[in-house]
């Protein structure tokens, strides 16, 4: 028999306990949960009958769909591993990440056949490819490119085998392929339900897209695990998120602080109505003190969280009562989640109230990277997850997310950690999104450059902001220059990305450098 722990038996004990109830409503079409296990198990009969075996890739290139989900239960029963790649690379990007993936099909959506075309365009191997649309999935099954004819005995699938492989969003380094194992998920979605108490009475709104961990593991597994209803969104639009939060009698949703922002700054924020949301879940990047304050007022609870791929994604948790008293805190870590704070420099683990790495342990914690064992090994070093993100844990074990590791640049001899001074930013109310790097000083080595997108119908110019700066953080941590542009470039979830910032930024020198 299959693992305990495996998936697959999701939607199998679904179709039992709860069939008739909505599994997923995918702008209008709803999936019942009988019909979620059918057409999950006849998928994967049919992928074992046209020669997919234990282990295969199955990548797609769709925007969040039902039929998605489908592929991912039937993927899970078939002991077969699921390659959600992001539509919103490059050609170039998307070819490096199939040559990683090394998938046994690719199946693509026709509105990036295009895209899918010019990234194939650009591999020495093209995966075996297929349309995935209208009509479902099921009908559209060739066997891969290597099947000889011979069937396939079913192998059991074990709670260790992988389940999902995501590319991680790349906001600070070239994306690599995490490994998510059946496991994995189980234990990540029994934390979060000791934590989020998602039942079959709710109404679970996803926004998040589904080529990231936060558009499977945050929410919608465990509503699905749970009987809920998923209301399935493509991408995120704030005036649409709203009129389903009055509409559709939404209790529960996952978003980034970005999303919380723009649907606080929507117009029609004030007036809708929000009964029936009792709780809001937002993690991935720290959640502004001004945007909490502002959902707090419209009575939601705040569920904040951090977590990273690699994770599963969940570690952190701050519950709706600790919103208001802790504000810029991460929280302690879920159930089944261990964690503890490494000295960056010896790697020494510290005791009490400190300052340094995060570390992860647990049954949540990914497989590795796929064909990469240095990375794993690197990224898996002493039994430990090496999370790269530097925290503050205080006498009572809660965690604040100072930044990245790999961030962090020497000015005057100090370490200036950018998100720092990035919240120190975003707490002005003309500042709408700030990013801060390290650029070259002759004096100091390094000095802080600050990016900054102007809240709309708000005037503000650097002098403000060199004097709002001025009375909360240190000399060395203060931006020498304030630089304001009409946007910044985000990663796959929505985030400010760094990486790119300073990627653009060197672009430029070099650039102006050949001019000269
Ligand atoms: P990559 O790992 O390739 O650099 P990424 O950072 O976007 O890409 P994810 O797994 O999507 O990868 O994001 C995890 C990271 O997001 C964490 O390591 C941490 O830096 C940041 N993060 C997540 N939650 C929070 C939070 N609540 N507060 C601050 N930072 C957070």
């Amino acid at each position: 028999p299959d693992g305990l722990h495996t998936l697959g038996r999701w939607t199998a004990d679904r179709a039992v306990a709860t069939p008739d109830r909505v599994a997923i409503d995918d702008r209008g079409v709803t999936l019942r949960y009988r019909e979620l296990e059918e057409r999950a198990a006849d998928l994967s009969a049919g992928f074992l009958r046209a020669g997919y075996g234990h282990g295969d890739r199955i990548a797609t290139l769709t925007g969040n769909s039902a039929d998605q989900v489908v592929l991912f239960f039937a993927c899970a029963k078939a002991g077969l591993v699921l390659v959600p790649l992001s539509w919103r690379l490059t050609p170039t990007e998307l070819a490096a990440q199939l040559a990683t993936a090394d998938p046994a099909l690719l199946l693509v959506e026709q509105e990036f056949d295009a895209l899918a075309g010019a990234a194939r365009a650009a591999m020495v191997a093209e995966p075996t490819t297929a349309a995935l649309g209208p009509g479902g999935v099921e009908a559209r099954v060739p066997a891969p490119a290597s099947h000889g004819g011979e069937l396939p005995v079913r192998r059991p699938v074990s709670d260790d085998d992988a389940l999902l492989m995501l590319f991680t969003s790349g906001t600070e380094g070239p994306a690599k392929a995490a490994v998510l194992t059946h496991a994995n998920c189980f234990w990540n979605n029994l934390a979060l339900s000791r934590t989020l108490e998602v039942g079959s009475r709710d109404v679970v709104l996803a926004v998040l897209p589904q080529y990231h961990v936060g558009g499977w593991n945050i929410q919608p597994l465990l509503a699905w695990w749970a009987g809920a209803t998923v209301v399935l969104e493509r991408t995120f639009d704030a005036g649409r998120v709203l009129q389903l939060l009055a509409e559709r009698g939404v209790t529960t949703m996952m978003g980034v602080p970005t999303h919380y922002q723009m649907l606080a700054e929507h117009p029609r924020f004030a007036d809708t109505d929000l009964s029936t949301l009792r709780l809001a879940v937002v993690g991935g990047a720290p959640m502004p003190p001004a945007l909490l304050r502002s959902w707090h007022r419209r009575g939601v609870q705040l569920v904040q969280g951090y977590g990273l791929t690699e994770a599963s994604p969940n570690v952190l948790c701050l519950p709706a009562e600790d919103a208001m008293r802790m504000v810029g805190y991460a929280g302690r870590p879920y159930p089944h989640v261990e964690v503890a704070v490494a000295d960056p420099a010896t790697g020494r683990i510290l005791e009490g109230p400190c300052r340094g790495e995060l570390r992860v342990a647990g049954p949540g914690v990914f497989a590795g990277y796929f064909r990469d064992p240095e990375a794993t090994a690197r990224a898996l070093a002493g039994g430990w997850l090496h999370t790269g993100d530097l925290v503050e844990r205080d006498a009572d074990g809660y965690h604040r997310v100072v930044g990245r590791l790999g961030d962090i640049f020497i000015s005057g001899g100090e370490n200036v950690a950018p998100a720092e001074v990035e919240q120190v930013l975003a707490g002005h109310p003309g500042v709408a999104e700030a990013a801060v790097v390290g650029v070259p000083d002759e004096r100091w080595g390094e000095v802080g450059e600050a990016y900054v997108v102007r809240r709309r119908g708000v005037a503000v110019d650097g002098q403000e902001l060199a004097e709002h700066c001025a009375v909360r953080l240190a000399p060395f941590k203060r931006p020498a220059r304030f630089r304001f542009v009409d946007e910044l470039p985000h990663s796959g979830l929505d985030k400010v990305s760094r990486m790119r910032l300073r990627a653009g930024l060197a672009a430029d020198r070099a650039a102006a450098e050949a001019g000269r």
